[in-house]
């Protein structure tokens, strides 16, 4: 069965890419700095013999023993309040963390596959978003960081694939939430689920008209094992088209766990993009994908693991 390296492996979108991957027979070793990932994110995989958490900063030489199937790099800070707190280990794993990982998988003739981002198209200007559209980035900006060094890895991706025949696979990652997202990364789900579970005001930034469509974890992690295991090789957009403003996820959340919570205005940040919808017929249509999870029951799911995080706390765990 493969063998497959999971970069930031202990992070949000890693842990149950690592979970996914030891259920269909992988072995797996999750790499992460643990900057922004936690151990406790793969604590219930540390028994399996089969799973291996290494703490390496991949922006480092990478040395893995043994043979490798698979490469999933995944390692990045991936909230705006995280890259926005830390901008050059952003540029620098984005950048040379992919750079290192291209040349682990070279050196052992790994498949690849680059977790991207829908920051590659900026403030759009298309609605919804093609794999097609260029993008509309700042590079500049505060967030350029991130948005650029996803870009650049896209192109040393494809250039990897060009040049050095690399099978490599590109996923463009649109919002995605779920149980193990960090409760104090600065997103908008965390942080408006324990403002409410808390009974504090719901921060909406702006005028909250801003949009975004937002995509439950195992519907997200579903679609990247099919990209994966297929054989196309330019970028997918993976997320769920179901678009919402941030005024009506607010609403939403305050229905969903109850609270007398109120909501708030506080400023918008600096080159925060105005709509994000995936366009997702290519995914549909290389991949048979779509995702099943209404927002409904993945909000449920994601309350109940906040809640049960509050409760240890209290229990003071
Ligand atoms: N947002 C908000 N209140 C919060 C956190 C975020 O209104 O407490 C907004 C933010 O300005 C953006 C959207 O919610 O328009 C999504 O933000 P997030 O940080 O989750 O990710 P982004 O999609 O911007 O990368």
């Amino acid at each position: 069965m493969p063998r497959t390296l999971v970069t930031g492996g202990a992070g949000f979108l890693g842990s149950h890419l690592c979970e996914a991957l030891l259920s269909r027979g992988h072995s797996v070793i999750a790499m992460d700095s643990l900057l922004t990932g936690a151990a406790s994110n793969v604590g219930h995989l540390i028994a399996n013999p089969k799973f291996e958490l290494v703490d390496y900063d991949v922006t480092n030489y990478l040395h893995v023993d043994g043979e490798l199937d698979r490469i999933l790099h995944f390692a990045s800070p991936a909230s705006p309040v995280d890259y926005l707190e830390m901008p050059i280990h952003t540029l620098k794993v984005g950048a040379l963390g992919t750079h290192k990982a291209l040349g682990l998988a070279k050196a052992k003739g790994a498949r690849f596959l680059l977790a991207s981002t829908s920051e590659v198209y900026g403030d759009p200007l298309e609605h919804p978003q093609t794999e097609s559209y260029w993008g509309n980035v700042n590079p500049i900006g505060v967030r350029g960081v991130y948005d650029e060094a996803k870009r650049f890895g896209e192109a040393l991706t494809m250039a990897y694939h060009r040049a050095h025949g690399l099978e490599t696979r590109i996923v463009r990652i649109f919002n995605t939430y779920g149980p193990r997202m960090r409760a104090g990364d600065g997103r908008v789900l965390p942080n408006f689920i324990n403002q409410a579970l808390r009974g504090e005001p719901l921060t909406v930034y702006g005028d909250a008209s801003q949009t975004r469509s937002l995509c439950y974890v195992d519907d997200l992690v579903a679609g990247i094992l099919a990209l994966l295991e297929g054989d196309f090789v330019e970028p997918v957009n993976i997320g769920n088209p179901d678009e919402i403003t941030i005024m009506g996820l607010a609403e939403e959340v305050i229905a969903a766990t109850g609270t007398k919570s109120e909501i708030v205005t506080r400023p918008l940040p600096e080159d925060d993009p105005k709509v994000r919808q995936p366009n997702i017929a290519r995914a549909r249509e290389v991949l048979g994908w779509e995702p099943k999870v209404p927002r409904s029951v993945g909000l449920g799911r994601t309350i109940d693991y906040f809640r049960s995080l509050m409760t240890d706390e209290g229990k003071g765990a």
